[in-house]
């Protein structure tokens, strides 16, 4: 099928709820990705934070295909080995609790809500409260939007869940002040991705932390896009002076494949209890093994390491553009805010012309989202790609 035909299928039969850019990627091997005419390009978005072993790698596609082969699932009706080793690897590696397994991150933001809301309920709260942050993102269902302040539109998807008490980000009394008697929780995406990578200021996350432990809610971190080695170290939070009480995680989680999970500390591993929640497909054995092969490669501490280290080459090497005031983020998670006057999406345009795939999460404000395997070269192509896309017209 040609591009055009693809365009005219998905213009006529898909729900219009995304702006497609009329590329289709048909092969992908680490950061490089190839399009339907054989272009090649270096993807500095993996898929937002999803492909952060990098496209096909092999221990996961093997992994996959070897459990599709085999069995690919039969219902959390039955014991399953992958999902079961996969919630000891989440749980162990993070907040040493419990772990349900789920589909996304949306899910994954449902399911800390419910728990929020069903502790504070056997706390005797009767009507409980989430304090969340302006800019954060944490989904798409009716809970995640209603816990997303920007998204939480009442005039189109009203009504919305109650509940959700929002406040600045970057304001350490408004968070103290905002929990109370009926707080259940305080949301906190640390690194807030879709709003253009604004990491949270420390100060917010100890008020938020303090508040917390004098209240009786609970600390919720959302790590779906900074968690998974993103930041250069397998959980956003290790490197944090606050330790949250729930996680969500999801995107790089399953390798390619849908995973999402909601791990607790031990104290909370049992708010949940039989009944309370499920879901079909998740844990299911053949994307617990993705899952698992994904771990497996993001946890090692070489790749780890060089995370750190190519994060902070991108980032002198971004802060060098005359066109970039600032630079946020940690890690492979950074973001550019562009000098007044320079259009972001023409800029990303422009680079994805050049073979370079960045995005566009603002007016002014680029995000790299590079696989986390890629290597100095591919860091200094970007950064030169960059350059030329920032410089001027699209080559013809
Ligand atoms: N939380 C954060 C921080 C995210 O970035 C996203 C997606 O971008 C989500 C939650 C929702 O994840 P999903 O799209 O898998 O439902």
């Amino acid at each position: 099928m040609s591009i055009e035909e693809t365009r005219a299928l998905d213009e006529r039969y898909a729900m219009p709820t995304y702006p497609r850019t009329p590329v289709e990627f048909v092969r992908g091997e680490g950061a490089r990705l190839w399009d339907s005419e054989g272009k090649e390009y270096l993807d500095f978005f993996a898929g937002l934070s999803v492909h952060n072993a990098g496209h096909c790698h092999p221990r996961i596609v093997e992994a996959i295909a070897d459990q599709a082969a085999t069995l690919m699932g039969t219902s959390n009706l039955y014991l399953s080995e992958n999902a079961a080793l996969l919630a000891e690897r989440i749980a162990n590696s993070s907040l040493l609790g419990r772990v349900f397994l789920c589909n996304s991150g949306a899910e994954a933001s449902e399911c800390a809500i419910k728990l929020a809301r069903k502790y504070a309920h056997g706390r005797g709260i009767d009507s409980p409260e989430i304090v969340v942050l302006d800019g954060a993102f944490h989904g798409r269902t009716i809970a995640a939007i209603a816990a997303t302040p920007k998204l939480a539109r009442d005039d189109l998807f009203g009504p919305l869940p109650a509940g959700f008490v929002p406040v600045p980000r970057d304001d350490p009394d408004a968070v103290r002040d905002a929990v109370g008697k009926n707080t259940a929780a305080v949301m906190i995406e640390p690194i807030q991705g879709e709003a253009g990578i604004h990491p949270i200021a420390d100060e917010v996350l100890v008020a938020a932390r303090e508040a917390c432990d004098e209240s009786g809610a609970l600390l919720v971190y959302d790590e779906v896009q900074c968690g998974m080695g993103r930041t250069g170290t397998l959980w956003a939070f290790e490197q944090l002076p606050a330790r949250p009480d729930v996680m969500t995680a999801a995107k790089a989680l399953g390798g390619g494949l849908p995973v999402g999970a909601c791990v607790t500390t031990p104290e909370y591993g049992e708010v949940l209890t039989l009944g309370d929640h499920g879901s079909t497909f998740a844990g299911a054995p053949v994307t617990a093994a993705a899952a698992l092969a994904s771990l497996g490669v993001l946890s090692e501490p070489a790749l780890l390491e060089s995370v750190t280290a190519l994060g902070n080459r991108f980032s002198t090497g971004l802060t060098a553009l005359d066109a970039v005031e600032e630079v946020r983020g940690r890690g492979l998670m950074l973001g550019a805010g562009l000098a007044d006057g320079i259009d972001a999406a023409a800029v990303a345009a422009n680079a994805l012309d050049r073979g370079l795939v960045i995005n566009v999460p603002g007016p002014s404000t680029l995000r790299f989202l590079p696989p986390l395997v890629i290597g100095e070269a591919d860091v200094d192509e970007a950064l030169e790609k960059l350059e030329a896309a920032l410089g001027g017209d699209a080559p013809s």
